[in-house]
């Protein structure tokens, strides 16, 4: 019998920021001239900064707002409720977003620690060859040590590349640089975008949630995560153009929901690296918000520098800094994250 033919490996095309934008997406409505933004903006016209401006302006003190409307709150009864015990068995959530640096790791490893100390069983799979979510978590590579990589292509079963971490009911797939390899070695491999979603199948009932912390491409990798996750959450940072190259992140998720994975929702967009004091952030949440309305996580990241000490010393910032606002942050989002999915659990359940 013949093999079945492949698929075009379409997301080749869609891959690179380089790609002319076939067609003006609202999401980048920051970056048209005053006319179509205001056209395009859901915000009113004035608080949307001239491009000009954007592209240098520091934050000045006139930008700094007197009170601080977006601080979190640090006492907040519902902190008090219960933690969550019905955890959603088997779901996996993949952390995307090609632009670089918006805290998907730090999201990967804070989300994942917060979920653990619920009493979650939790798998975090590193997907990205700077293998900065095993770094985050205290985990060094040592030579020879099976990785993620090696499950990719073939060479070891998951079970065997799972480690333990400091953290109880936390566990990790590490990554290093082998994994960039992974990329051009599958070009040719069968279904190579399945290769992350077949490997999980035999440790998906091992976990409550099983996340996976993409590297900032939209290449095979982050294709084969987006094919293996129930869910994606799209960190978004608090900063000029945080919308930028969402529209493209969308139109992959679309083509994977249509080719390859139809069950791929949107657990939540998350802002992070929130500067309550700034006009800037505040106009970012209004934009955000206006164009996710209701799949924008409720509780926003705040900047911390503790957030960004934490990972030089292997801890995640639950456990390196328990009463830091950061923490506070990720444990509450921790509980927004398993609402989301006990809900849409028990969407599935009505549906079937
Ligand atoms: P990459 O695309 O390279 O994988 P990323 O999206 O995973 O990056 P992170 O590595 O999580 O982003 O964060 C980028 C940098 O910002 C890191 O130095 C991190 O410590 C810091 N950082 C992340 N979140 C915060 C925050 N809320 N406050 C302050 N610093 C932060
Ligand atoms: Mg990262």
């Amino acid at each position: 019998m013949d093999a079945p033919e492949e698929p075009t490996p379409w997301y080749r095309y869609w891959a690179t920021d380089a790609e002319p934008d076939p067609e003006p997406d609202a999401l980048f409505h920051v970056k048209h001239d005053d006319a179509e933004a205001a056209e395009l903006a859901p915000v009113p016209e004035a608080t949307v900064p001239p491009v000009v401006e954007a592209t240098i302006a520091p934050v000045t003190e006139a930008a700094v707002v007197d009170e601080a409307p977006l601080e979190i709150a640090l006492d907040d009864p519902a902190d008090d409720a219960p933690p969550p015990t019905h955890f959603a068995r088997g779901r996996v959530v993949t952390i995307a977003n090609q632009k670089g640096g918006v805290g998907k790791t730090t999201t990967a490893v804070s989300l994942s620690a917060a979920l653990a100390q619920f009493g979650a069983r939790v798998l975090l799979v590193d997907f990205d060859p700077q293998g900065n979510a095993s770094s985050g978590l205290g985990l060094r590579v040592q030579q020879g040590q099976p990785t993620i990589y090696h499950v990719l292509v073939g060479d070891v079963d998951i079970v065997d590349a799972i480690e333990p971490t400091s953290v109880r009911n936390l566990f990790v797939v590490p990554a290093n640089g082998d994994l960039a390899g992974a990329e051009i070695e599958l070009v040719s491999a069968f279904s190579r975008e399945q290769r992350l979603r077949k490997a999980l199948e035999s440790v998906r009932g091992e976990f409550d949630v099983i996340l996976v912390d993409c590297p900032p491409t939209l290449g095979l990798l982050t294709v084969n995560a987006l094919t293996a996750g129930d869910g994606v959450i799209v960190p978004i940072q608090c900063e000029y153009y945080a919308l930028e190259g969402l529209g493209a992140l969308q139109r992959n998720a679309d083509l994977i929901r249509e080719q390859l994975n139809p069950e791929l929702e949107v657990v939540g967009y998350l802002l992070t690296m929130l500067d309550a004091r700034t006009r800037l952030s505040q106009q970012v949440v209004d934009e955000v918000e206006a164009h996710f309305g209701e799949q924008v996580f409720k509780t926003r990241i705040p900047r911390s520098v503790r957030l960004a000490e934490a990972p030089g010393f292997g801890q995640p910032i639950t456990i390196f800094d328990p009463g830091s606002r950061a923490a506070l942050a990720y444990t509450r989002l921790a509980r927004e994250v398993l609402e989301r999915l006990a809900a849409s659990v028990a969407a599935e359940g009505a549906a079937t």
